[in-house]
């Protein structure tokens, strides 16, 4: 199944990405045409999507498609979740998952954008497995975590590293939330409809350049260990969006480095969920404060 926010309207998408059947009209408006009210019924929701007719689905521009959970209430994202990644970073792999972010929520977007470079930046890319949580989630085994999972999706967790470093103490979450800067899409797809959904290839290419291929059996902590040592910590709650780390193969890891420079094109994907596609314009004039 593949759910995805079409103009701000909860959609089910055909197999094969062509096609879009809108949930309210289809389901008598039994569901919300809120994209973000479907989480809190998930279940309820999947088992009447598991047997719908998708024959009247129509035609779709994807240029409308939005993010699948587009104000979710939490945010996480993890770092140096790759072991390649870590060591491109220059940082040790952590015993446990503590180099923990969010993207603020007002920098997610659907999967197809014009994005603005911030001006004086150094943006770069950073491919991602997105899960988004199907259900209350405390305190749950490892065994249990992709239960708690309404479906993944991709994501970029674009990232300003100037801003990201800077400062005594520096903290990735404003660097990482810049406008634009956490596409996801184009749908959810349901871990049912995934060959293994514990080992997903991921990549991104920058105007047609491979950058990033990883697989996300590398995971250094897999989507059930994330999800279940994080649900200790606090509760993961419906609509949820958690960014699960990105492989190696970023700009600020290369030798020269490389950022993202106007009219540039990012194209990244999950294979089996499918693809974004940025791009890059310089900064408007009035990005920084009047002084
Ligand atoms: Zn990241």
């Amino acid at each position: 199944m593949r759910v995805a926010n079409l103009a701000g309207r909860l959609a089910l998408i055909t197999a094969d990405g062509q096609r879009a059947l809108d949930v309210n009209q289809a389901s008598d408006r039994r569901f919300s045409s809120e994209p973000q009210q479907v989480y809190e019924r998930w279940s309820e929701f999947a088992s009447w999507a598991s047997s719908v007719d998708l024959s009247p689905a129509t035609p779709f521009i994807a240029a409308t498609l939005g993010p699948p959970s587009p104000v979710p209430k939490q945010v996480f994202a993890i770092g140096l979740n790759y072991r390649a990644h870590a060591a491109e970073s220059n940082f040790d792999v952590p015993d446990e998952p503590t180099v923990m972010f969010t993207k603020w929520q007002s920098c997610l977007t659907g999967p197809i954008t014009t994005v603005e470079l911030p001006a004086g930046g150094h943006t770069d890319w950073e491919v991602e497995l997105v899960v988004v949580i199907g259900s209350f989630t405390y305190r749950i085994a490892e065994a249990q975590a992709w239960d708690h999972v309404a479906g993944v999706t991709v994501g970029q967790d674009l990232s300003e590293r100037i801003t990201q470093t800077s400062g005594p103490s520096p903290q990735f979450s404003l660097g990482k939330s810049l406008p634009g800067f956490g596409p996801t899409g184009p749908w959810l797809v349901t871990p049912d409809e995934l060959t293994d959904r514990d080992d997903l290839e991921l990549g991104c290419s920058v105007n047609g350049e491979q950058m990033q291929k990883g697989r996300t059996s590398d995971l250094v902590f897999s989507v059930s260990a994330l999800i279940s040592r994080l649900s200790h910590k606090l509760p993961l709650l419906p609509g949820d969006v958690l960014f699960t780390g990105t492989p190696a193969g970023v700009g600020l890891g290369r030798t020269p480095q490389r950022f993202l420079e106007a009219g540039d094109e990012l194209v990244s994907y999950v294979t089996g969920v499918g693809e974004l596609r940025q791009r890059f314009v310089a900064a408007g004039p009035s990005d920084q404060p009047a002084t």
